[in-house]
C-alpha cells in the first residue's frame, strides 16, 4: 500500500475514534528521549515542542494525569481512576528529560515518572549505541534527588540495561534485586515498580521481579489497562518516538490515545 494510501486510512479511522468518546482504565504513556534528534539517531526521541504539544492536548482534551502509584491501587485493588485517566512515563532516565521535559511537565502541574538503570546513572545510553541510536547523557543522582523533591518519581530498570530474557539467572537476579536496593537506599522509601529494558519479559522474568518484592512491572505492549484484566507484572504502555512528531506525529498521537484506550477490550 502506497503511503498516501496509509494516511488516508490512518485519518478515517482518526476521525471515526475522534467521535468515540469512551476511554477504558488507564493509558501509560512511554517516552524515552526529549529532544531534536531525527531518523535513526532519533528514533526513540519526541521533540520539546512535541512534547509540550502532547501535554497541552492531555489538559485540553480532558484527560486526569495520575501518580503511577494511583494506576497500581487501581490495578491491584480496584480502587477507583478518575475519568480518562494517563500516567506519563519515560524509561532510561536521560538528561533531557530533566532539562526539556520536567519544565513542561512542570508547567501542567503533572506528576511523571522515570525508570532509570542505576549502573548507569551519570553516564550515557551505552546499551543503545549499537543500534544506530544517538549518544545521549543520562541524568546523575543530583538531578534526580531534584526530580524526586518536585513530585518526580524514580524508579528501576535494572542495574546495566540488560535483556532480562537473554541473560543467566543469577544475573537475572542481581539485575533485579539490586536496582531496587540500589535505588530505595540512595531515596530512602520504597521503589515498588519496575520497567522492563527492552522489552524483555518472560514468565522467569515476571517471577524474580514478584520475588524481588515489587508490586507492579511495566511492558512496552500496546494497549489500555483495566481492573481484572491486565496482569500488574505486564503493564501495557503507549509508546511516544521519533513518529509522533510533527503534525502528522501529532495526529498520530491523538489517534493513537483513542484508539490504546479500546484495545484490548
Ligand atoms: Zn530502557
Amino acid at each position: 500500500m502506497s503511503r498516501r494510501w496509509i494516511w488516508l486510512v490512518v485519518v478515517v479511522i482518526g476521525l471515526f475514534l475522534l467521535l468515540h468518546r469512551s476511554h477504558f482504565g488507564v493509558i501509560v504513556l512511554h517516552y524515552h528521549a526529549i529532544n531534536e534528534r531525527t531518523g535513526k539517531e532519533g528514533e526513540i526521541a519526541v521533540r520539546p515542542g512535541d512534547f509540550a504539544w502532547h501535554m497541552t492536548y492531555l489538559e485540553k482534551g480532558g484527560y486526569n494525569v495520575i501518580p503511577l502509584k494511583q494506576a497500581v491501587e487501581y490495578l491491584t485493588e480496584g480502587s477507583k481512576l478518575p475519568p480518562k485517566a494517563v500516567v506519563i512515563s519515560f524509561d532510561d532516565g536521560y538528561m533531557d528529560n530533566y532539562e526539556k521535559a520536567f519544565p513542561i511537565l512542570k508547567n501542567h502541574d503533572y506528576p511523571a515518572t522515570v525508570f532509570v538503570a542505576t549502573g548507569e546513572i551519570g553516564g550515557v545510553n551505552r546499551w543503545d549505541l549499537d543500534k544506530g541510536f544517538a549518544e545521549l547523557r543520562l541524568m546523575d543522582w543530583e538531578q534526580i534527588l531534584t526530580l524526586e523533591d518536585q513530585g518526580i518519581t524514580v524508579m528501576p530498570h535494572t542495574v546495566h540495561h540488560v535483556d532480562l530474557t537473554t541473560v543467566s539467572q543469577a544475573r537475572r537476579k542481581a539485575e533485579i534485586t539490586q536496582s531496587k536496593k540500589v535505588l530505595e537506599d540512595r531515596l530512602g522509601r520504597e521503589a515498588p515498580y519496575f520497567s522492563y529494558p527492552d522489552s524483555g519479559v518472560n514468565d522467569e522474568v515476571v517471577e524474580e521481579v514478584k520475588k524481588a518484592g515489587f508490586e507492579a512491572a511495566f511492558t512496552s505492549s500496546f494497549g489500555t489497562n483495566m481492573y481484572e484484566k491486565v496482569d500488574p507484572y505486564r503493564i501495557r504502555r503507549m509508546p511516544v518516538k521519533e513518529i509522533h512528531k510533527g503534525f502528522w506525529g501529532r495526529l498520530l498521537f491523538v489517534i493513537e490515545l483513542k484508539l490504546c484506550s479500546l484495545y484490548p477490550f
